[in-house]
């Protein structure tokens, strides 16, 4: 039988995500702050809650995907705060065995605080942060890197199939956030990698599709020139070729980048190259947050935008 779920977070990579479960058969009940995006999941055939209690009542596994730590915390905590125990949030009022995942991308330490209060509780805690964006969430392709327990991760595997084609068992509590947060800390800097290089190419008087192409047969290879290029019109159906909308927004890449020079800090490891992408995106965002974060080609030439 079909465990029943509770899903909490229905934004822009909730709603598909929740969409995918109820597709597959599952009985979903859902909560979000904002009636708009509860009322999207109704349509689709979930049930309302007014509370995260309310979606939890009777459910087996608890999803959530919200958008920062603090909204994980306030959620599964409630008030306590970061130096005490016991929870009064959603953790106090599940009952033992309940399976939680939560696929938001937060710090490690962050993820791990949660994982040790439900662990007192007798319930059972994965971070299970996702990695393909909007698109991969409406097609059900996205990648999960999954930190917690091999039990706990055998059963919420079937699960996140569902929604997901890639699914990791990164390691231990926090695992999932680190191998998540060091993948993006790496596309924060090939990204602006590449855009530094193309606009050097660009400013030498090479079209920018010819440099991209003799690149992309050569070592500088990477994801960005493969399927995402930051520069105008070298590639149909990117952001870049559509005034920079849609895709992952460069106020996102800017948490996560931020999350891992935390978590660098934290562990005393050397990030010099996360650090100026940190830097780089800083800037750019300041006028350009909501733009994808290719857009950080703009830095280089603004007549791009
Ligand atoms: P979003 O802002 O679109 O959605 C977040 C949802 O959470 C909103 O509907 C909001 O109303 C709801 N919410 C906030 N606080 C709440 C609370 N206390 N109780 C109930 N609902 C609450 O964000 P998103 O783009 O869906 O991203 C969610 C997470 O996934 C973030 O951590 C983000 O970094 C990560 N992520 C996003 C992408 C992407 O491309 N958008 C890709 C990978 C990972």
């Amino acid at each position: 039988d079909k465990p029943k779920i509770g899903f909490i977070g229905l934004g822009n990579m909730g709603a598909p995500m929740a969409e995918n479960l109820l597709k597959a058969g599952y009985a979903l009940t859902v909560y979000d702050l904002s009636a708009d995006a509860t009322q999207r999941l109704q349509q689709a055939g979930a049930n309302v809650a007014d509370s995260p209690e309310g979606a939890a009542a009777g459910a087996q596994v608890v999803i959530s995907m919200l958008p920062a730590g603090k909204h994980v915390h306030s959620v599964y905590l409630g008030d306590m705060s970061a130096e005490q125990s016991g929870s009064t949030g959603l953790l106090a009022k599940l009952p033992k065995g309940t399976l939680v995942i939560d696929s938001s991308t937060i710090a490690a330490a962050d993820a791990r605080k949660v994982a040790d209060e439900a662990g007192k509780l007798g319930i059972e805690f994965l971070d299970a942060p996702v990695s393909g964006g909007t698109g991969g969430a409406i097609a059900g392709t996205l990648t999960f890197i999954v930190g917690g327990s091999a039990e706990a991760f055998a059963k919420a595997k079937p699960i996140l199939s569902m929604m997901g084609k890639n699914i990791f068992h990164a390691g231990d509590h926090g695992a999932g956030q680190v191998a998540k947060i060091c993948n993006n800390m790496m596309l924060g800097i090939l990204m602006a990698g590449t855009a530094e290089a193309i606009n050097l190419g660009v400013k030498n008087g090479l079209d920018a599709k010819v440099l991209s192409d003799i690149m992309l047969q050569s070592s500088g290879r990477n994801w960005a020139l493969e399927v995402y290029n930051p520069y105008p019109q070298v590639m149909e159906n990117v952001p870049s070729s559509n005034g920079y909308k849609g895709g992952f927004m460069a106020n996102l890449m800017q948490k996560d980048l931020n999350l891992a020079m935390d978590t660098a800090k934290d562990t005393g490891a050397k990030a010099p190259m996360g650090a100026k992408a940190t830097e780089l995106y800083s800037a750019h965002v300041t006028e350009h947050g909501d733009k994808d974060f290719s857009s950080i080609m703009a830095l280089h030439d603004s007549s791009v935008l």
